[in-house]
């Protein structure tokens, strides 16, 4: 059944028009696999924008490195390029250059700095499958970079994850460190996910999201769904048994279905996307405005409000389909950050996206009347 994950690989790297592919039980780790082939360990530094997922930090936690932070520029919410050089030290082995929901990162800016230090630079494309820098699929820019497929991704296999490697050496190096460590998923927890997947496109797409959502959450206090992520992955940095885990066979089943329809999904969330410009633009609400040269796919669309946990209040008794990210600097709002090295205070453009930022849906089911509603919805309250 080895076959379905090395077809599934096959077609990712093929679209990235990339030679290797690697796919994993989730996206964290293959951030982990790149980290550990690239040799990052005990006293080195990695940089990460100041805007994140805990799960982008527990890796580097997980090989004794240090994150370092760098503040966000407050209109695509990606790492501000003028804040990265004051951010390298001579112990810097690796900047991770994330593309939030979907915003190309200022590559260019980002590889010359690199370069200039003798550093490499690992693209986060969790967010943003499809998006475009100066003509150039993100995620085939930096020596390696890794996708998301959990289930409120661009696309999704459940849980899931891929890292994509440039660079022949470094291949080889994950392909050895999977070879020697890599372990199948258990049975049961493959035969889980499946059935998690089944119960997502029955009831996950529709407007119950909400009440899909808790009864999710509730499942998974239960034990009888498996959560993307455990209590322990927030606030320790201790590696959690069984994080080193292979992609099982479903998931890669559900990904090459997912890569056979990819364009039309990128094509609905741009059509989408322009809708929300448009009628948010006509109420008078400030708009993100990217640089010509990149062609964002999203995966949510990210507002700014004044009054960001009321509105999520009220949307969940609306039945309003309002997402949250990012909670904190270090997503989710549980993150003990300081045992991330994360210091209040240092990052303020993230900490005051992380109080005013809400998003709202783009998910392939996203109807032009689902986005009338969302905008109705959101325009009631005041933008930040
Ligand atoms: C979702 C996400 C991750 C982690 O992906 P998993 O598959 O859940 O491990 C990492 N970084 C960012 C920016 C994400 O959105």
């Amino acid at each position: 059944m080895l076959r379905h994950v090395r077809n599934y690989e096959k077609g990712f790297a093929e679209y990235f028009r990339v030679e290797r592919a690697f796919a994993f039980w989730k996206g964290r780790v293959a951030l982990y696999a790149i980290l550990k082939a690239l040799g990052v360990g005990d006293g080195d530094e990695v940089i990460l924008p100041g805007y994140t997922c805990v799960m982008d930090v527990n890796p580097v936690k997980y090989l004794g490195a240090r994150p370092v932070f760098v503040d966000i520029e407050p209109n695509t919410y990606n790492m501000n390029v003028e804040l990265l050089e004051e951010a390298i030290t001579a112990q810097t082995r690796v900047i991770i250059a994330q593309h939030t929901y979907g915003y190309p990162a200022e590559m260019d800016a980002i590889m010359e700095i690199a370069q200039s230090h003798g550093i490499d630079v690992i693209e986060d494309c969790c967010l943003a499958p499809g998006s475009r820098y100066k003509g150039k699929l993100v995620g085939t820019m930096g020596i390696a970079s890794y996708f998301s497929s959990q289930w409120n991704k661009t696309y999704t296999t459940g849980l899931g994850g891929m890292a994509l490697c440039h660079n022949r050496e470094l291949a080889d190096k994950i392909q050895q460190f999977c070879n020697d460590e890599l372990k199948d998923a258990a049975f049961s927890k493959a035969v889980l996910l499946s059935m998690q997947r089944m119960v997502y496109r029955a009831v996950i797409y529709p407007r119950t999201t909400m009440t899909a959502r808790r009864l999710f959450r509730w499942l998974i206090t239960k034990g009888i769904v498996i959560g993307s992520s455990s209590s322990q992955e927030k606030t320790t940095t201790a590696i959690p048994q069984g994080f080193f885990t292979a992609m099982s066979s479903g998931q890669a089943k559900a990904g090459l279905a997912q890569l056979r329809c990819i364009e039309e999904n990128f094509a609905h969330r741009r059509k989408m996307a322009k809708l929300y410009d448009s009628l948010l633009r006509e109420k008078k609400w400030p708009v993100t405005e990217v640089p010509d040269y990149t062609e964002p796919v999203l995966v949510r669309y990210p507002v700014r409000i004044t009054e960001k946990w009321q509105a999520i209040k009220e949307a969940v008794s609306c039945g309003i389909e309002l997402g949250t990210w990012f909670e904190s600097p270090l997503h989710p709002k549980e993150t003990k950050v300081d045992l991330y090295d994360y210091k209040w205070g240092s990052c303020p453009e993230a900490e005051r996206a992380a109080g005013e930022v809400v998003n709202l849906p783009l998910h392939p089911r996203t109807s032009e009347k689902t986005i009338r509603r969302m905008v109705e919805f959101i325009t009631r309250y005041q933008f930040a």
